[in-house]
């Protein structure tokens, strides 16, 4: 199938009010651009580089969310591309974030990336900091930040059992964030979850956002 196929297919599979990440890491700005005529505006990219590249030659109404580790040496660049960063996994970075953006002048949109999975190679903040963190009164601290809600990988395998249940903390913990820490900020509001061979699950388990890659452009040839 296609890329506008495989695109149409997926959203009359999505239920109303989840946001379709299309993850281009790896695809040429043409196949980007047959995503973008299929009607999605909405792409991740998981290296700055690779955003900012993609982005100067990509129409300007595409929201470009940055879904990998971002190193702290490449915030400032970060944060002029993306529109929203997924990968907030130090508060160290979140502050490098929030001090940038003020200095930019600009407001950015940042998810909280939770360590979920129960292999040791995915970054984020652990749940345990996670309930530890006064996120309220960091939130009101940050002069261009919005904390939107928390990012999640599942561990990778075919597992779906095992899968469904990492999801599910991290909807559990999301609600428990919320109301404790941002009752009334309607902002907060996004559960990123779910790629492309676990999406349903997360959609079951309440995902806002999924980030799928391969099941609209094919696998991805390693470099
Ligand atoms: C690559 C990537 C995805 C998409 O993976 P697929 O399996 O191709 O859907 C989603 N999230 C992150 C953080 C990624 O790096």
């Amino acid at each position: 199938m296609s890329i506008a196929e495989n695109i149409k297919k997926l959203i009359e599979e999505l239920p109303q009010g989840v946001t379709m990440v299309a993850v281009t890491k790896t695809r040429s700005p043409e196949e980007v651009m047959e995503a973008y005529n299929a009607g999605l505006r909405v792409f991740g990219e998981n290296r700055v580089q690779e955003l900012i590249s993609k982005k100067a030659l990509l129409p300007e109404d595409i929201t470009w969310h940055l879904i990998g580790h971002l190193q702290s040496n490449k915030v400032r660049q970060a944060v002029a591309a993306a529109d929203m960063i997924e990968s907030v996994d130090t508060l160290k970075l979140l502050r490098m974030i929030d001090a940038e953006a003020s200095a930019q002048g600009r407001t950015i949109d940042c998810l909280l990336q939770v360590q979920i999975a129960s292999e040791e190679t995915k970054s984020g903040f652990s749940i345990r900091e996670m309930e530890e963190t006064r996120w309220n009164e960091l939130a009101g601290s940050l002069k261009a930040v919005r904390i939107c809600g928390l990012m999640g990988m599942a561990t990778f395998t075919d597992d779906l059992l095992k899968v469904r249940t990492e999801f599910k903390n991290l909807a559990d913990l999301f609600r428990h964030i919320r109301d404790y820490h941002f009752t009334g900020i309607s902002h907060f509001r996004e559960i990123s979850m779910g790629m492309s061979g676990d999406w349903q699950v997360a959609v079951g388990e309440g995902s806002t956002m999924i980030r799928v890659g391969t099941i609209i452009f094919g696998e991805r040839i390693k470099k």
